[in-house]
This record gives C-alpha cells, structure tokens and sequence, in this order.
C-alpha cells in the first residue's frame, strides 16, 4: 500500500514537490532558495525525504497501467502540445521563475530557456507520430516461412536529474521525449532551481496529464532526493545532465538492477579559429560561445587555438568586445551578463582565476569579481575574463571551470590544431571558425567531439543526435536517439 505523504496543498509559502497530481509539503525539512543575482531569499523548498520520493515512484508506477499507459500516441502527442501552449500562455511567469531562480537576463531566457522548454514538447509531440520499427520475413524448411515485426514499447517510470545552467530547457528535453512514448517521469530538478519544475507541474494538471505522469521530488544529490530517486529500485532508467563525476556515481546507482542510463556530461570545449575565418562572425560567435548564461553553458568554449598570424588582432578584438558586457540587473535590457548561480560556484570559479595567476597567465581582462552598487553588490558576480600565456597543462586548461572565462592559444598548423584541441578527457563541443570549406569538412571529421559547429555556435537542430565523446557523456538524445532511450524494442516472430 502507498505510504501516506504529508501535508497536501495546493499552495505553499514554501515550493511544494509535485506527486501524483498534487502539491506535497513534506514535514520538516526545507532548504533555501536564494536569488544568485542579489543573495536574497526567493523561497523555502520542501526536501523530499525517501518516504516521499518513494510515494512519487509509486504514482509513477500506478500511472504507467493507467489511463496514460492506455491512450494511444495520437492521445499523448495532443496532450503535450497543450502542454507546450500551457508554457507560452505562462511564458510571464515561467520567464520570472527561471529569471529569480538563476539570475540570467531576462532578454536570454525570454529568447532561449523558455521558448525551447515549450518547444521540445512540440517537438517530441510530432517526432512520436513518425516513428517506425522493422520487419524481416525469414525462410523456414516447411517453405512457409516467417514474419518477424519489432514493436516499441515505453521503458516505465524514468527517473530525470537536471542541472541549474538551464533549467526548464534540459528538464523538458528529456520529460518530453519520455512522456511521448508513454514513460511516467519523476524529475529531481537542481536544488539551486527548483521553480520551474514545479511550475510545470500546475501546466500538467491543466493539460490534462493525468495524475503520476509527472513527478516533482526536490532536494540535494547524495544523501537525499538524487541519491534516494537513482537508487530507487522502482525506477526503470535515469536521464542525468550535469557533472561527469555525478554522472559516474548515478551510473553506479543504476547498475543495481542493471538499468539503463543516458548522461550528458561535463566539457572543456575548443573554439579553433583559422586565419582565413570571417573575423566579425568569429569574434561575434566566440563572444556567445565563452560568456553567454556567464559562461555556464555546457557546449560553451573555455579553450580558445587561434591561428598565429591572427592572434593578436583576435585577442584585442575579444578583449574589447567582453569589455562592453553589462552585469547587473537580470529585468533591465540593458544587462547583458548576470551572475554565476551560487556564492559556492563563484568560489570555484574565483580559484581557477587565482590559479591562472599563481602559473603566471597574462591577464588580458577581468580576472576578479566586479564593482557592483546596491542590492547587486551581493550577487555572485564575477568579471568576464580572458587570459593567454598558460601551459596547456595548467588545471585552467584541463579543468571544467563553468565560468565566464577563457584561455587563447596560438597555433602554426591545422594537425597541431587538432592535436591541441583533442587533447582532453572531454569530448562534447567544438566550434570551427574558417571560410574554407574543405578544411572545415576535413578538420570536424578528425575532432573527438560529439557536436562540431562551423562558423556558429548553439545552432539546435532538435532532431540531430546530441551528445558527448569520451568523459562527456554516454548516448545520444534528440530526435530519434531519444526515442530509442525511452522505448524498449520488441520482436514478434510469427511462424506462417
Ligand atoms: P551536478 O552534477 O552538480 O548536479 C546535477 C544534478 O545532479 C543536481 O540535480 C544534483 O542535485 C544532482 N546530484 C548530485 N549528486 C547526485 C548523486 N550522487 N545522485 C543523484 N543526483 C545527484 O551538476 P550542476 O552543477 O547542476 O551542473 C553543471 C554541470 O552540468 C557542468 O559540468 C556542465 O558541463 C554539465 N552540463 C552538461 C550538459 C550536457 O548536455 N552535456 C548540459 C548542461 C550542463
């Protein structure tokens, strides 16, 4: 029988988890959620305990036999896209959510977090409707042979753990896929950014999702709702964007019951410029690619190579165009870079800073934390930085720093352009900057990455693959691939 959760409401001073339909306050335990951009508090958020956790893997559960488990895709792809309406006819307060939960300007979430986290469910709503498996027929001695036919069925109750650099965006773009093929999902949404998911929940029930097929459990990794979701053995497979050393503790939890995984991890992504680039659209380009969301972007660039002959020029005109970024208020249009999303996270970045000095880095620009007045001066902000002159063995090189920073290297030749930049335990991005074709085509096949770009950066097509190499991640998502992780493939075999 299902334990009883504490505490039903339907609206709480403090966040509420989302199980079975219904807002869950859970005795005792709440933690803090503070607006990166001034330290202020935002909110309590109730932290899920095991016993709730557990209540939400068994709506999950519940919800898989019921009348979701039941519809047909053209049923669910009709529900998602009222899911995907419900967030656009929100958008104000999704965008004000995800704005006071990480501090980003409003003009970049307005654009990218909260049209996309509506899109995917568009997305994922069409993508189910054109999915198809296989056939073989076979020879048999009676001469009358066989048919063998592939069916796709759900896998179950997904369990789904998201990061803070992009909340709503990375959280829908496994939620959807999952719920188009008919999985139920619980979701551990990020500690520092539990808003948005919980908001989401409000648009499931006007939706018409019914209870259990979306879950929302809040709480921190080890110890707590993370740890308690992963090693739930109700929980048929886990989705995880975010660190790879979290990704390799949820791939230890999910290997009890031998379930599947999907990661999406961490980075260290080269930008290679040549010197026959189209210089504007490179400099335009590495701007977004190092200090967009402040450099907490998965896919962002924190390795710079620049071929020799352009280097200086490359290095001023970066120097001279970070310069002009604006901090400060997330509302104002004006503001064109917000904070890192934690005090804690500023401390990490702030010793890869001290670190590029201690081993001697020329400063180019930043390189500390900015003069900000009023309310701002409490933010977690931090100056966008750019240093040369580093040893490609410093930790600033080799380390994931997730900030709005990076090093510019010089090179001689396109073989040592590879070289340099394969030469990392990650494997997720790269961004090629040449107006020459050939060497474009023949630079991306020799780069270990999962995503190469040429001349752009960020540029989603959802239905390609989307992934890492190497310690960047394991699988592919988008389009087709996450069809293949949140469905389970079947053979029919049928003597004639
Ligand atoms: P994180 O790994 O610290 O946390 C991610 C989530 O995992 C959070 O919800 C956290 O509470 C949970 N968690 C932590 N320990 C856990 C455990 N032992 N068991 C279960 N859950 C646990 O990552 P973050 O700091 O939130 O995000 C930044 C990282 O995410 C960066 O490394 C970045 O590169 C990566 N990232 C990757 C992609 C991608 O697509 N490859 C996209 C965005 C971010």
């Amino acid at each position: 029988m299902n334990k009883a959760v504490t505490n039903v409401e339907t609206a709480s001073p403090c966040l509420a988890n989302f199980i079975d339909g219904r807002f869950v306050t859970v005795g005792g335990k709440s933690f803090e959620n503070r607006n990166p951009a001034t330290g202020e508090l935002i909110n309590l958020v109730s932290e899920a305990d095991a016993v709730a956790v557990d209540d939400a893997v068994r709506a999950a559960r519940r919800a898989l036999k019921g009348p979701w488990g039941r519809m047909s895709e053209q049923e669910r792809s009709a529900i998602l896209r009222k899911v995907a309406d419900g967030i656009m006819k929100r958008f104000d307060e999704f965008l004000k959510a995800e704005v006071l939960d990480t501090g980003k300007p409003a003009s970049l979430a307005s654009h990218i977090d909260i049209p996309r986290g509506a899109a995917n469910f568009n997305i994922f709503a069409d993508q189910v409707l054109t999915l198809s498996t296989e056939t073989f027929r076979m020879a048999t001695p009676d001469g009358a042979g066989a048919l063998n036919y592939a069916i796709r069925v759900p896998r179950g109750v997904i369990g789904v753990v998201c990061p803070w650099n992009l909340p709503l965006l990375l959280m829908t773009w496994k939620v959807a896929p999952a719920l188009a093929c008919g999985n139920t999902v619980v979701v551990k949404p990020s500690e520092e950014t539990p808003t948005t998911a919980a908001l989401l929940g409000e648009v499931m029930n006007e939706a018409g999702v019914p209870p259990g097929v979306y879950n929302v459990v809040h709480g921190f990794g080890p110890n707590s709702a993370g740890e308690f979701l992963t090693r739930h053995p109700g929980v048929d497979g886990v989705t995880f964007t975010g660190e790879t050393a979290t990704g390799t503790a949820i791939m230890k939890a999910a290997a009890d019951g031998v379930r599947p995984v999907s990661l999406e991890l961490g980075g260290k992504n080269a930008a290679v410029v040549f010197a026959d680039c189209n210089l504007d659209k490179a400099i335009e380009g590495t701007m977004r690619s190092v200090f967009a969301n402040c450099g907490q972007v998965c896919l962002g660039t924190e390795r710079v190579y620049v071929e020799r002959p352009i280097f200086d020029v490359f290095v001023e005109r970066l120097k001279a165009t970070a310069a002009g970024l604006k901090m400060g208020d997330p509302f104002d249009k004006a503001t064109t870079m917000g904070p890192l999303i934690s005090q804690e996270h500023r401390k990490k970045v702030l010793s890869y800073y001290d670190k590029a000095k201690a081993e001697g880095a020329t400063l180019v620009l930043g390189g500390g934390v900015p003069d900000l007045s009023g309310s701002y001066a409490k933010g977690s902000f931090v100056q966008p930085t750019i240093w040369t002159g580093l040893k490609e063995t410093s930790p600033v090189i080799r380390e994931e720093i997730f900030g709005p920073c990076c090093h510019i290297q010089p090179f001689d030749s396109e073989d040592e352009a590879v070289t340099l930049a394969n030469d990392s335990p990650y494997g997720l991005a790269t961004s090629i900057w040449t107006e020459n074709l050939t060497r474009a085509h023949r630079v991306a096949a020799q780069i270990d990455v999962g995503i190469t770009w040429v001349n752009s950066w960020f540029l989603r097509d959802l239905r390609t693959p989307f992934g890492g190499s190497k310690q960047s991640g394991i699988g592919r998502e988008g389009g087709v691939h996450s069809m293949e992780f949140y469905t389970e493939l079947r053979n029919v075999c049928i003597k004639l």
